[in-house]
C-alpha cells in the first residue's frame, strides 16, 4: 500500500519536473527572442524595406550592430555589393550619378575617387572632344571664366589657349610627318631642316618637301585646266630666314601686332616644308581673297591634301589673323576631314594625336 503510494508520487514528480523544465526552456526561448536586437521590426521601424531587411539579416552581427546604431542608409544593398559605392556617396555623388560613373572608364572612376565632388564631370564628358588628361585644366579654366560654355572651355584648353601664347612651349613632334604641329606652343629646333625639298616649278620657284610639292603641282595643274592661276610665292623657310623676317616686321609694328601675322623663329609652319603661301596672277597676297583663284582653292585644296590653315573666325585658336593665302599640306584624308568638319588643325592634332 505504502509502496504503491510512493511510486505514484515519484511519477508525479517526474511529470512536474518535466513540465517545469519545458516552461523554463520555452521561457528562455521567448526571452531570447524578446531581447534579440536583430528583429525584422527593428529594421522596418528604421525604414528598411523587406528585401533590404533580408539582406541585412544575412550580414554578420557586427555589421547589423553598425547598421542599427546609425540613421537609415539609403540604398543599403548597393553600399555592400557595389565596389566604391560608399566612397562615391561620401564624396557627394547621388545614386543616379554613381550609376553613370560606374559606366565610365576605370581611369576616370579612380580619378573621381581621389577628387572632391566634381559637379561638372558630366558636362565635360558629354562633349565629343573631351580629353581626360586635360580635365584639371578644363576645371581651372572654367573657374576662371565661368561665363564660357563647356564647349568653349574644352576647345581653348585642348589647343593650349589656357596658357598665354609662346608659353609652355614644347618641341614639335616631327615623327608625325605630314601631321607635325607647329604653332605658338609647339616649335621646331633651330637646326631642323626637312629632307627632300624640291621646287614647285613651274608654279613658282619656292620649295616644299617632295610629297607636298608634287601634290601642289597637281593642284595647280587642275586649277589651270579650270582656268585659274595658282602660284607658290613662299614655301620652305629656314629658321634663320624666319628669324630675319619676324625681326624685320618688328621694326615697323609692335610685337603684339607682329605676332598676329608672323611667326617667331621655330614656330613657323614654313620651316616644315609643308606650308605654302599662294597668289593668283596678282602677286599681292593681300588681294588674293578677292580673286576667283581663291574661290577655286576654297573648294579644291583639300582634294590635293591642303588645308586653309588660318581661317576666319578661328583666330583665337590658331593664334593668327585670317590668311586666305596660307595653305598647309596634311594629306588628302585629313584635309578632307578638316574641310568637312571645320575643325582647325590645332584641334585635330590635340584631340587625335596627342592624347
Ligand atoms: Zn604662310
Amino acid at each position: 500500500m505504502v509502496k504503491k503510494k510512493k511510486r505514484k508520487l515519484k511519477i508525479r514528480n517526474i511529470i512536474m519536473m518535466f513540465i517545469f523544465l519545458s516552461l523554463i526552456i520555452v521561457g528562455i526561448f521567448y526571452l531570447k527572442e524578446y531581447l534579440n536586437p536583430y528583429k525584422i521590426e527593428n529594421f522596418s521601424e528604421m525604414g528598411y524595406q523587406t528585401d533590404e531587411i533580408t539582406f541585412i539579416l544575412s550580414l554578420s552581427d557586427e555589421e547589423k550592430d553598425i547598421i542599427l546604431n546609425q540613421e537609415k542608409i539609403e540604398n543599403i544593398i548597393k553600399h555592400y555589393t557595389i565596389e566604391n559605392y560608399t566612397e562615391f556617396i561620401q564624396i557627394g555623388y547621388s545614386d543616379s550619378e554613381i550609376t553613370q560613373i560606374l559606366d565610365l572608364d576605370q581611369t576616370i572612376q579612380e580619378y573621381l575617387l581621389a577628387q572632391p565632388y566634381m559637379k561638372d564631370i558630366f558636362n565635360w564628358l558629354r562633349i565629343d572632344n573631351f580629353i581626360f588628361n586635360n580635365i584639371d585644366r578644363y576645371q581651372a579654366y572654367q573657374e576662371k571664366y565661368p561665363k564660357l560654355l563647356f564647349e568653349e572651355v574644352l576647345e581653348k584648353v585642348n589647343t593650349n589657349r589656357d596658357f598665354p601664347y609662346y608659353s609652355n612651349i614644347q618641341s614639335s613632334d616631327t615623327s608625325l610627318g605630314n601631321l607635325v604641329l607647329v604653332n605658338k606652343y609647339y616649335a621646331l629646333s633651330e637646326d631642323y631642316t626637312p629632307s627632300d625639298l624640291i621646287s614647285v616649278s613651274p608654279y613658282g620657284s619656292v620649295k616644299m618637301v617632295r610629297e607636298a610639292a608634287e601634290a601642289f603641282i597637281e593642284l595647280c595643274d587642275h586649277a589651270k585646266e579650270d582656268g585659274y592661276t595658282i602660284k607658290g610665292i613662299s614655301g620652305y623657310r629656314s629658321y634663320q630666314t624666319q628669324y630675319n623676317l619676324y625681326n624685320r616686321y618688328l621694326q615697323k609694328d609692335p610685337q603684339s601686332i607682329v605676332d598676329t601675322y608672323s611667326a617667331r623663329a621655330g614656330h613657323s609652319e614654313h620651316q616644315t616644308g609643308l606650308a605654302i603661301d599662294v597668289s593668283s596672277n596678282n602677286p599681292d597676297i593681300l588681294t588674293f581673297e578677292m580673286s576667283s583663284s581663291f574661290k577655286w582653292m576654297k573648294d579644291h585644296a583639300h582634294l590635293y591634301g591642303f588645308i586653309l590653315r588660318f581661317e576666319k573666325g578661328k583666330e583665337d585658336i590658331t593664334g593668327y589673323k585670317y590668311e586666305p593665302w596660307h595653305y598647309r599640306y596634311v594629306g588628302k584624308e585629313i584635309a578632307t576631314l578638316l574641310y568637312q568638319t571645320g575643325l582647325t588643325f590645332d584641334e585635330y592634332v590635340a584631340i587625335n594625336l596627342m592624347n
